[in-house]
């Protein structure tokens, strides 16, 4: 049973802690021509922090389909069999000094970290291990459990309860991600928000949805660590 003064980490992955290179909407790109017969660019929905499902829920209605969850998971199923060889190809790599930070945190007893992420749990595997940090996350709450982030933000407190502590308060969660979903999401269930522009969104676009704090890069690691007075 966790101590009181201990927080949790809840980490989102792409453009928070992997850099893709569009790795991900490229696989999807492919998905869309073995599935339909021809491509519906994931540039043309509101993609950056969407979930998968979300993501594609958006690909069947362009294409003229009724959106149900079995024809999603077909296609998103598609899109995981292209992931792999989508991360070679792009060079994906873990965001300096992100690696630095969940190491850090790991060896910290008071800290527990965690995913929060649009994405589905075998693409978040593939994604984290292709890096080599997939050993570092205690639960996550993934696009399997809903297409909508806010319910995966209600749903990783009620996995933090479950695992860390039955009373565990939100006050000692911070949500850390690249888009405004993210700080989105952490408000909705009254955690603590960390933006960071490492994605595709600018220090300035993520200061309008006024996040706990927020930072350009976490390339001097110390940024985050001395924040959390860790
Ligand atoms: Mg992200």
């Amino acid at each position: 049973m966790s101590k009181s003064e201990d927080i949790l980490l809840l980490w989102d992955i792409d453009g928070t802690l992997l850099s893709a290179k569009g790795a991900g909407p490229k696989a999807f790109d492919w998905a869309t021509i073995d599935h339909f017969g021809y491509e519906i660019p994931v540039a043309s929905i509101d993609w950056l922090g969407a979930t998968d499902y979300s993501i594609a829920y958006a690909m069947l209605e362009k294409a003229g389909k009724t959106a149900t969850r079995q024809e999603a998971q077909e296609l998103i199923d598609c899109y995981l069999s292209y992931l792999p060889e989508m991360l070679d190809a792009t060079n994906a790599r873990a965001i300096e000094g992100t690696q630095e930070l969940l190491e850090h945190f790991h060896r910290h007893d008071a800290v527990h970290q965690a995913l929060l992420t649009g994405n589905v749990r075998r693409g978040a595997d593939i994604k984290l291990g292709y890096i080599g940090v997939d050993h570092y996350f205690r639960f996550g709450a993934f696009a399997d459990h809903s297409d909508q982030r806010n319910d995966l933000s209600r749903h990783a407190l009620d996995l933090a309860r479950e695992h860390l502590h039955p009373e565990w308060s939100p006050e000692r969660i911070y949500v850390i991600g690249d888009t405004p979903k993210d700080i989105e999401c952490g408000k909705v269930i009254g955690a603590h928000t960390i933006a960071v522009a490492t994605g595709h969104h600018s220090v300035e676009q993520l200061q309008e949805h006024d996040p706990s704090a927020l930072f350009k890069t976490f390339s001097d690691p110390s940024v985050l660590i001395d924040y959390l007075g860790l």
